[in-house]
């Protein structure tokens, strides 16, 4: 939580509140819960939420203070991501503070604040409550899978359309299946109900799962065809060191692997996410960790940016 962040699609974060529950597989290894673990700052879960103190919450009138200065050197306006350790559309935290929060946005017009949740569902009607959506944020939510983007998806473009957003995001970070995106990204549709940028990433941490290279290589894909941004942020800690020939039934060519999940360790991908079956067409992947594995895809750095941020 802080002016500078090691997040390729943002410039900083900020954290009106810390705390959270868990309520989509995204969130099996949570960040921010082994933050709050750690930190012993607040209890995972049902429990009260913690408002970040009022010194910190200074933070964000700084580097509105500093936008002329920010923009001269970037050329765009700063990125501000909230929130990476709570989520702004949680039912479970008192209504003031979202109205505090709100009210902070609109005294820090020249950020453009990233409002990343995993509650889509609620964004209309806590806006609404809070006073209204601020005209300077963006509305993003989490999709891991083709079912979450069935039931987040439509969420947000309804917000889209209801309280005209700077733009609309998905985060298909930590990617946990194959995706088609296709029904909110084909530029046939009208602009309030379609995506405008889409960042893809494989979990990193303790207990990381697996991405297959073929769910990122859709996703870029489809968006290269929508003409849709597309940024991918990291592969996790997994990178695919074998793509298995089709027409080697024996696995007689492909790599031992050990099966385990731990750092060092190496096992085989199925396009569904499984292990695979003989005969099936499957991916040897290695954990690597973070820093190793990287995030180049077939050789490309994938830095796309909504255009209304820029
Ligand atoms: S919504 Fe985000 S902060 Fe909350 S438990 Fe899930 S991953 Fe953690």
């Amino acid at each position: 939580m802080a002016e500078t962040t090691a997040i390729e699609w943002c410039d900083s974060t900020f954290n009106p509140w810390t705390g959270c529950t868990k309520i989509s597989p995204a969130c099996d290894h949570c960040y921010a819960e082994g933050w709050a673990k750690r930190s012993g700052t607040v209890q995972w879960g049902n429990h009260p939420r913690r408002r970040t103190t009022h010194a910190y919450w200074r933070n964000p009138v700084k580097w509105q203070e500093h936008a002329v200065a920010f923009f001269a050197e970037h050329g765009r306006r700063r990125r501000v991501f909230c929130a990476s350790l709570a989520d702004v559309f949680d039912n479970q935290v008192d209504p003031k503070w979202r109205r505090d929060l709100f009210a902070l946005i609109r005294a820090c017009p020249d950020l453009d604040w990233l409002l990343l949740t995993k509650r889509p569902q609620n964004i209309i009607r806590l806006s609404l409550l809070a006073g209204g959506l601020p005209w300077n944020v963006a509305l993003g939510t989490t999709v891991e899978d083709q079912p979450r983007a069935g039931l987040n998806l439509p969420h947000l473009l309804a917000a889209k359309s209801a309280l005209s957003p700077l733009y609309a995001f998905v985060s298909t970070e930590p990617l946990l299946g194959r995706l088609d995106l296709w029904p909110w990204l084909d530029p046939h549709q009208l602009y309030r109900s379609r995506l405008d940028w889409v960042i893809a990433g494989g979990e990193s941490g303790s207990g990381a799962r697996p991405m297959h290279v073929e769910w990122v290589r859709g996703l870029r894909d489809q968006c290269q065809q929508a003409n849709t941004p597309f940024l991918f942020k990291q592969w996790g800690c997994w990178v695919t060191f074998y793509d298995r020939d089709i027409d080697d039934p024996d696995w007689r060519r492909a790599p031992f692997t050990d099966g385990q999940m731990g750092s060092g360790a190496t096992r085989y991908l199925n396009l569904a996410g499984g292990t695979g079956f003989h005969g099936e067409r499957v991916t040897a992947v290695r954990n690597v960790g973070k820093k190793a594995a990287g995030r180049l895809l077939d050789g490309v750095e994938h830095n796309g940016f909504a255009r209304t941020a820029a």
